[in-house]
């Protein structure tokens, strides 16, 4: 291990204790590598965390970060790296930064970047890369690939720079491109030459500058914000449907005075829970058919009309109109005519339609609100029946009936959840009061998100983390668990183990002596993981048991691993999802 208190002396004057870059050595403090160049451009523009894997050509950079004040968060995959950096741009608003090696640390980020992209989450994805000429020529070098074009399909943008001169110009234009208009993941390529290239100080210096308004207003028409107004004024069952973007432009404020000053009820996406709090007097979150079939104007702040809204088909109703606020154009219409569009970006969109809210007057219908309250009321209590049995051994409810009770009781800490049925139930079961606490497998449904946004919310927000993980999820980013350990994490990591993909009982073929293409490790310990770097660690079987082990995890403020025993039949075959397999589903359990 290396000491990095040698490298901090780096800007002092003296060469980081790091043996990776053969380039010349510059004369410090008189003159300075590229990679100095990078840390200062983005200390400059004010990034403080760098999420990342290094190796050839980065290592030396991380190292520079450090000394510049820059905290370097370092995982055993770059993907989880990824994942950190996306949610750290998600619960900030500020890019998450990310560095890869070349070739393959760059592929195994750029799964992140992308996915950040998708999500609208801002990030920027720097890698380094080979020397550009024998990639050019397909000559055969060093982790050669032209990362450039291939990050460019995946990415909202895609820069590479060549020059150390050029560094700070491509350093503000990633950090505009990822949070200027619709947020996005931004890869930056910067060569191997151009991160040893040395140049003087001063020079180095005076090529820095602050972008003037990288995140401009984007105001919207006065005529949308009428039409808008005119369209939800006449509506006698409107609803408000809330979606992520909403959380990420941090406009609870305005969602609140606007839900409350007209009374209309509104249906949170799934990270957009605790926007407005799931158990407001107007959440309509356990009736979601109810405002899919009955809604007459649905009006969406920061969500899209996407394959989780059913794309406004199949159960909408189909004389229902839409209002969308949106900051990207493209997305108005893309799925169902949106009757009222309003581009802009929410906060300046919000502000306009409250500003002249008191010239319209509202025409619910008188039963709209009771009737919503009456039914959300009614399927409340059927669901607290089925959380209530202590069945064991566990199946999710069981456990999920423990998990609410405790972190209901510790509304600040930030819940992070994957898995398939773990994710769908876990959704349901737990209520979330504050925005920006709930961050899951997203617009995708990917799995192998959870260590990495465990990490990247912990250490962005200061807050306590509890990740629920199903077991199959939590492979894809298990050994990222040592990060949370390393760092030192305010981190609980449940693995509900129901010892498999889906489930556990998947049956092998007569064909074959393999495991059934599902099944996994259903007596597999994962709290053993965890006393591997010294996590505190439980294994429990019991809902009390479970309920007792995550008040104490939560409570003792370090790197905890749960593991949750299931039952091995615990769960269905995709959770809720199951109609998106291209079958008919094979019984697997005949
Ligand atoms: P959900 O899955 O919760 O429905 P989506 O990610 O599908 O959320 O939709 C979020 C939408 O919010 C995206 O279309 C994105 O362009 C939009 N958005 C993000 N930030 C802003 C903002 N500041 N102002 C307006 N719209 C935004
Ligand atoms: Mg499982």
């Amino acid at each position: 291990m290396q000491d990095n208190t040698k490298s901090n002396t780096a800007v002092q004057g003296q060469k980081p204790a790091c043996n990776c870059n053969a380039a010349p050595a510059p004369h410090f403090p008189e003159q300075v590598t590229g990679m100095y160049i990078l840390a200062r451009a983005l200390k400059n523009i004010g990034i403080d965390t760098m999420y990342g894997l290094v190796g050839i050509p980065v290592t030396e950079m991380a190292y520079i970060a450090q000394g510049q004040g820059i905290r370097f968060v370092g995982f055993r995959h770059e993907q989880q790296a990824g994942m950190a950096a996306a949610t750290h741009g998600y619960v900030t608003g500020k890019p998450g930064v990310l560095l890869t090696v070349s070739s393959l640390g760059f592929l195994n980020g750029l799964t992140a970047t992308a996915n950040a992209t998708v999500n609208c989450y801002p990030m920027i994805q720097i890698s380094g890369s080979s020397v550009r000429e024998p990639i050019d020529l397909d000559q055969g070098t060093y982790e050669g690939l032209d990362q450039l074009n291939i990050a460019k399909p995946m990415v909202k943008a895609a820069y590479r720079v060549n020059k150390a001169e050029d560094i700070p110009t491509a350093v503000v234009r990633a950090y505009r491109a990822a949070i200027s208009g619709r947020p996005g993941g931004v890869y930056l390529d910067v060569t191997t030459p151009c991160l040893a290239q040395i140049v003087d100080h001063d020079v180095a210096e005076a090529l820095l500058f602050q972008p003037v308004d990288p995140q401009p207003a984007m105001i919207p028409s006065p005529d949308s914000v009428e039409r808008a107004l005119q369209m939800l004024s006449q509506a006698r069952k409107p609803a408000i449907l809330i979606g992520k973007g909403a959380a990420q432009a941090r406009v609870e404020d305005l969602v609140k005075e606007f839900v409350e000053k007209t009374g209309i009820p509104f249906y949170p996406m799934s990270m957009a829970k605790g926007v407005l709090p799931d158990k407001h007097p107007l959440s309509a979150l356990s009736v979601r058919s109810t405002i899919m079939e009955d809604a007459d104007v649905v009006m969406l702040i920061g969500a899209r009309l996407n394959w989780l809204l059913s794309r406004g088909h199949g159960k909408w109703n189909r004389e229902g109109k839409f209002i969308q606020l949106e900051i990207d154009p493209k997305e108005i219409d893309c799925n169902r005519p949106i009757a009222a569009p309003v581009v802009g970006d929410l906060r300046s969109s919000l502000e306009a339609m409250i500003a002249k809210l008191p010239g319209y007057k509202m025409n619910m219908d008188s039963q709209w609100v009771p009737g919503i309250q009456a039914e959300s009321q009614a399927k409340n209590a059927k669901f607290e029946e089925r959380l209530a049995p202590k069945t064991v051994p566990m199946t999710h409810w069981s456990a999920l009936g423990a998990a609410k009770k405790v972190i209901e009781a510790n509304p600040d800490v930030i819940l992070v959840n994957e898995g398939a049925n773990t994710l769908d139930d876990t959704r349901d079961a737990i209520d979330m009061s504050l925005p920006r606490h709930r961050i899951d497998c997203a617009t995708w449904a990917i799995m192998g998100m959870g260590m990495g946004s465990a990490v990247g919310a912990a250490v962005a927000t200061g807050k306590s983390v509890v990740a629920i993980e199903g077991d199959s999820a939590f492979g894809f980013s298990g050994m990222d668990f040592s990060t949370i350990c390393r760092f030192n994490l305010p981190v609980t990591v449940c693995v509900f183990n129901n010892g498999g993909i889906y489930n556990g009982i998947g049956v092998p073929l007569d064909k074959t002596s393999d495991p059934a293409p599902t099944t996994l490790d259903i007596h597999a310990r994962y709290d053993k993981l965890g006393d591997a770097f010294g996590a505190q660690t439980y294994y429990v079987t019991t809902p009390d048991d479970f309920e007792k082990a995550l008040t104490e995890a939560i409570a003792s403020k370090k790197p905890c691993l749960i593991d949750v025993q299931l039952a091995a039949d615990a769960g269905k075959e995709s959770g809720h999802i199951g109609y998106l397999n291209p079958t008919p589903l094979i019984d697997i359990t005949v």
